[in-house]
């Protein structure tokens, strides 16, 4: 028997807790920028997964990478050796000019451990006193979902009934580095912050604050760690965001895209200084490393290495800007956009992020609201010029009506 997608909805609210409010539409499959719900109906992709599908739903070469590592080994845990990890390792050190990488599999966890490095360094290398800690980090920040993480966030429905939270951390103005000088103490380990915020809506901050982060870390002797989770590999046009001011910071926290849409790989990567400090037993996944995600990971790697996906991100980015600006003044009141990566604000006056989504979906393309008015644009990176066109046509007419 086969279920509509409505039946398949409901039976879902009934068994999954409802700590999503996804647009009703059921995928079965998917391929490239497009996915096909269980009636049939086609739709453009136009989220990604919050940017892990930058290569698309199931390319080939991740694929085969995947479907190679299935026929021979899966799963080892770290209480042995795999022959993958130390291959993925190397390609994803080189690929961010760095000596060391500890895997992990969702973006949070790479936050967690980036959170625990930052302050075994503090007390071990830095000399900050026992249990003093402290890491700067920005409003509007969004970093994953455990309990420490929500802590730090100025999100009131992140946060709301969660508590007690994890002490240690100070959240200034995003893109103010004055407030952020001011922040630091002889007791800061590290600053934290998302080159773009993705979340907050696709928040760009003021040209030269990265720089200005990276320059106060230097003279206060503080780690800067850039979570590239959502903002990192290939998205805005090169391969990390911080890569367009020519910053590099310490620590990159990677994840989404890492797992090329496939399996959860995440990892934060570091000179041996920093992620040094971490020594046997104090931390770890059983599954991350794992032989079938470092396959996977190796290949994404292997994909970023050629610069080709930065190269369409920068050259389709272009495009989808000057069409997206098309439409301010036309129920659009700001678009923000760095690479393929877009925050459109809708006029309340025409309704909300949300309300238009639900018109794009009705159209055959996939969209997320973020924040009541926004929505966020984020296709795989292997998209066509031509969908492009054709999606933000669909948008010029979901905002008439
Ligand atoms: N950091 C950033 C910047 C993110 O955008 C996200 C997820 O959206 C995370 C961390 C958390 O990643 P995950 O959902 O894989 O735990």
């Amino acid at each position: 028997m086969t279920l509509s997608s409505a039946e398949i909805v409901a039976g879902e609210n009934t068994r999954v807790a409802h700590n999503y409010h996804p647009l009703p539409v059921v995928v079965a499959s998917a391929e490239g920028s497009w996915v096909t719900d269980v009636e049939g109906k086609r739709y453009l992709d136009l989220l990604s997964a919050y940017s892990a599908l930058n290569f698309g739903h199931r390319h080939p070469a991740l694929v085969s990478a995947v479907e190679e590592q299935l026929g021979r080994v899966t799963l080892t845990s770290r209480a042995f050796h795999n022959d993958q990890l130390g291959a993925f390792a190397a390609a994803l050190t080189d690929l961010c000019g760095k000596d060391l990488m500890l895997p992990m599999n969702t973006g949070a966890e790479a936050v967690e451990t980036g959170i625990k490095v930052a302050r075994a360094w503090a007390y071990r290398v830095k000399g900050v006193p026992v249990d003093a800690a402290e890491i700067v980090v920005a409003n509007g920040n969004f970093h994953g979902r455990t309990t420490t993480i929500v802590g730090f966030s100025d999100d009131d429905s992140a946060r709301d009934g969660f508590g007690p939270f994890t002490p240690g951390f100070v959240s200034v103005p995003y893109g103010d580095a004055d407030a952020l000088a001011a922040a630091i103490t002889p007791n800061t380990a590290a600053v934290l912050v998302e080159p773009i915020q993705g979340e907050a809506g696709v928040v760009i901050p003021p040209a030269g604050y990265l720089a200005a982060v990276r320059a106060l870390c230097t003279e206060h002797n503080v780690l800067f760690i850039a979570d590239e989770i959502q903002s990192g590999l290939g998205r805005v046009g090169e391969t990390f965001a911080c890569d367009r001011e020519d910053v590099v910071p310490d620590m990159y926290l990677l994840g989404k895209a890492l797992g090329g849409g496939i399996l959860p790989v995440s990892a934060v990567v570091a000179d041996r200084d920093v992620l040094g400090v971490i020594r046997p037993g104090e931390h770890g996944s059983t599954f991350g490393g794992n032989p079938l995600a470092a396959a996977v990971g190796l290949r994404v790697v292997e994909m970023l290495a050629t610069g080709e996906f930065q190269e369409r991100a920068r050259a389709l980015g272009a495009h989808l800007s000057t069409l997206l600006d098309g439409l301010v003044g036309h129920g659009v009141i700001e678009v923000r956009i760095a690479g393929l990566w877009a925050g459109v604000d809708v006029d309340p006056a025409i309704g909300t992020g949300r309300d238009i989504a639900e018109r794009l979906l009705a159209r055959g393309v996939l969209v997320k609201d973020t924040h009541g008015q926004t929505i966020r644009i984020a296709p795989p990176l292997i998209i066509r010029g031509t969908e492009l066109d054709w999606a933000v046509e669909q948008l010029r007419l979901a905002l008439e009506g």
